[in-house]
């Protein structure tokens, strides 16, 4: 089990760990403890995968996208549908988990950061699905780009702070939310929306994300007879992807590509592509790779894509690229735009933006393919989030 890290202090390789105020150290001691209980804890177990059958509508589809393999002639071409899940993408299923247990540890208070706002949509319906109070920290910059999920998140109770610091968006309300937990954290529980943060926080998260490639894995099986050969998912902080990914890990047979937001392009300084251009550095409470300056300041990222704007990833992806398990591209603004369209006239499904970005590279993958193969893709969500955006770009 050679990937199954991470170590004790929440080690892969040598990223992740703890970077965070002494102050916090035993809080983080105290949620690792009761994660670890919750895993098997038969009661716990049974409520979160319940809630995810009857309230977040899983297990979803996995459909065959018939059309848009024979528009590349080459390998069969599967969707995992989480843009089916309540809400519109994956992150439900962490988010109900992470509240679960808050519950259990009998925490009143929720807090999270959020930067397009769909971590925060997530968090704040989870949080009126259990009757909690709820504190999102957003950058003003992104309140104004996202004000769709600004109103979706004040609809279902919750308070929505802008944060007036820095570059006014995601990396800035993130230390916002963080000194918020330090100054409340006896009460206070703070989902953390993708693979980062501290540890135990990157593991957590994936392991609330698993289902994705369990089911998926079970229905493949089912009607092809065997894993995939491919996997392709899109990586902002990485959570949709590892989530896609890890059941398959120990199968050495199944490939697996992790396509980050390039902007402009890798070689610009409008990127997001943190594994092609960043180089190791902390943020956020865990080591990993990180776009800096050559200064060591934190870079802004730049992609169309709000959900994958931000310069961190990962740690757990970080070691998979450095141990090569998994293979990272990076994806430009104009080629993911392209995906949404065709993606949209040959399968009837507008994916988000996000999700583009990993649609994008079968450009790339497809001609390298055999037609007896199989390339499962994790269709992050859906794009209805994102009309203002792709109607402006095709204008
Ligand atoms: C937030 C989001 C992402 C990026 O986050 P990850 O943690 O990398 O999965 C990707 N797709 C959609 C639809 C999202 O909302």
């Amino acid at each position: 089990m050679k990937y199954t890290a991470p170590t004790k202090e929440g080690y892969f390789g040598k990223f992740g760990g703890k970077f965070v105020p002494e102050i916090l150290i035993p809080a983080l001691e105290e949620l690792e403890a009761a994660y670890e209980e919750t895993l098997d804890d038969p009661v716990f177990q049974k409520e979160y995968h319940d809630l995810l059958r009857e309230y977040v509508g899983r297990p979803t589809k996995l459909t065959y996208a018939n059309r848009l393999t024979d528009h590349y002639g080459k390998a069969k071409i599967y969707f995992k549908r989480e843009d089916l899940c309540h809400t519109g993408a994956h992150k439900i299923n962490n988010a109900i988990g992470q509240l679960l247990l808050a519950r259990k540890m009998g925490k009143s208070r929720i807090i999270a950061e959020t930067g397009a706002g769909q971590h925060g949509v997530a968090t704040a319906t989870a949080c009126a699905k259990f009757g909690f109070d709820c504190v999102i920290y957003m950058g003003a910059e992104d309140m104004e780009r996202q004000k769709l999920n600004v109103e979706r998140m004040r609809l279902l109770g919750a308070e929505v702070r802008g944060v007036h610091s820095g570059s006014k968006t995601l990396k800035d309300a993130t230390n916002e939310a963080i000194r918020d937990w330090v100054t409340n954290v006896e009460n206070t529980f703070y989902i953390i929306g993708s693979v980062v943060g501290p540890h135990p926080y990157p593991m957590m998260t994936r392991n609330f994300h698993r289902v994705i490639g369990e089911e998926t894995g079970e229905q493949i099986r089912k009607s092809e007879g065997r894993d995939p050969d491919y996997l392709i998912a899109c990586v902002g902080g990485g959570s949709n992807a590892i989530g896609f990914f890890y059941p398959f890990i120990e199968n050495d047979m199944v490939k697996m590509i992790g396509v980050e937001a390039a902007g402009l392009g890798a070689d610009t300084d409008q990127t997001a592509a943190t594994i092609t251009k960043g180089v190791p550095g902390v943020l956020h409470g865990s080591l990993s790779y990180l776009l800096q300056s050559e200064e060591g300041q934190i870079q802004l990222a730049h992609s169309v894509s709000a959900g994958l704007d931000y310069p961190g990833i990962g740690p757990e992806h970080a070691h998979l690229h450095d141990s090569k398990r998994v293979h990272y591209y990076g994806v430009t603004d104009e080629e993911a735009m392209n995906a949404v369209k065709l993606v949209s006239e040959k399968e009837g499904i507008i994916p988000a933006i996000e999700t583009a970005h990993a649609l994008a590279f079968l450009e790339k993958l497809m001609p390298t393919t055999q037609k007896d193969e199989i390339v499962a893709v994790n269709f992050s969500g859906r794009g209805d989030k994102d009309m203002k955006t792709i109607s402006d770009w095709f204008a």
